[in-house]
């Protein structure tokens, strides 16, 4: 797919600033230009730290699987990196679900249902939660979505046939690299003309990754349970991804 050349337009006011990303408007109305931030949460934000060149390893990360998936079809907001914190992406109105997939029990699926953490499930399941701080993102269920209005049927199918097909590509790229897809979050959002586009970042932040031989975790886990080595293991996951340091 051939891509346009764009100009880069002009970083303008921030307009939002979360627990791991400022959102920024720019002078082109339909485009946000994202800062990854070296911050991290856990637990509603009760668990704070900095984690030195995890801004920076986030953003080349989920530009690579941006751009994965946006080759296998998948219609998604990333347009461009811009420095190595910062990239252009199309702006949304996000969805206030958060629409996470899972191969294996573990996090919270585990914990609720008293299950094994890496128990295989015999096939992916998706769990939507409602994307509120203040109540710490609860479960929902369709009919929670659908009836408070979140989402139309037709979105909510759209955006659960999107979720597993990007578990399909993502498993794809991650075994060759010796990586195990446990689950992810994923956020969609709408422009101003109704598209739903896959939105927000995929990282090892917003995904659980372990090491296929060892079991080894390279994710945010590390952060979670104080298991050390959390740069290292992003950078290791950057590493098998194939990214490189551009100077960019
Ligand atoms: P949080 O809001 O949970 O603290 P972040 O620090 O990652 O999370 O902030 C990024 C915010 O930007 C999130 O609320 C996310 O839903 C939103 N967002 C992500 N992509 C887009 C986009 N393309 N357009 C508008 N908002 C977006
Ligand atoms: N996740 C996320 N943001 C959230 C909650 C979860 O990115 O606000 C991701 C998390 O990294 C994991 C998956 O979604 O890959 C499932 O998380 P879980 O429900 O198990 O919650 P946890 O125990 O991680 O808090």
């Amino acid at each position: 797919m051939e891509r346009e050349v764009q100009a880069v337009p002009e970083r303008r006011e921030l307009l939002y600033e979360g627990k791991a990303k400022q959102i920024f408007a720019t002078s082109d109305p339909k485009l946000y230009w994202v800062r990854y931030k070296d911050d991290a949460t856990a637990f509603d934000g009760k668990k704070r730290a900095t984690i030195a060149g995890k801004g920076e390893l986030n953003n080349r990360i989920s530009a690579i699987f941006f751009d994965r998936l946006g080759q296998a079809g998948i219609p998604h907001h990333f347009v461009r990196r811009l420095s190595p914190t910062e990239q252009l992406v199309r702006k949304v109105t996000i969805v206030p679900l958060e629409v996470v997939v899972r191969n294996r029990a573990a996090g919270s699926m585990a914990r609720r249902l008293g299950l094994e953490e890496g128990m295989v499930l015999t096939r992916p399941i998706v769990e939507l939660y409602y994307k509120d701080d203040a109540l710490g993102d609860p479960l929902v269920n369709d009919d929670h979505a659908l009836v408070l209005g979140w989402v139309t049927e037709a979105e909510l199918a759209e955006m659960k046939r999107l979720a597993l097909a990007v578990n399909d590509v993502l498993q794809a790229v991650l075994i060759e690299r010796d990586v195990l897809l446990v689950d992810f979050k994923l956020e969609f959002g709408r422009t101003d003309s109704g598209q739903l586009l896959l939105a927000d970042e995929i990282s090892p932040d917003t995904c659980r990754f372990w090491d296929r031989n060892t079991l080894e975790k390279l994710d945010k886990d590390r952060f979670r349970r104080d298991l050390g080595g959390v740069t290292e293991a992003y950078q290791e996951m950057l590493r098998r991804l194939g990214g490189t340091d551009d100077g960019q």
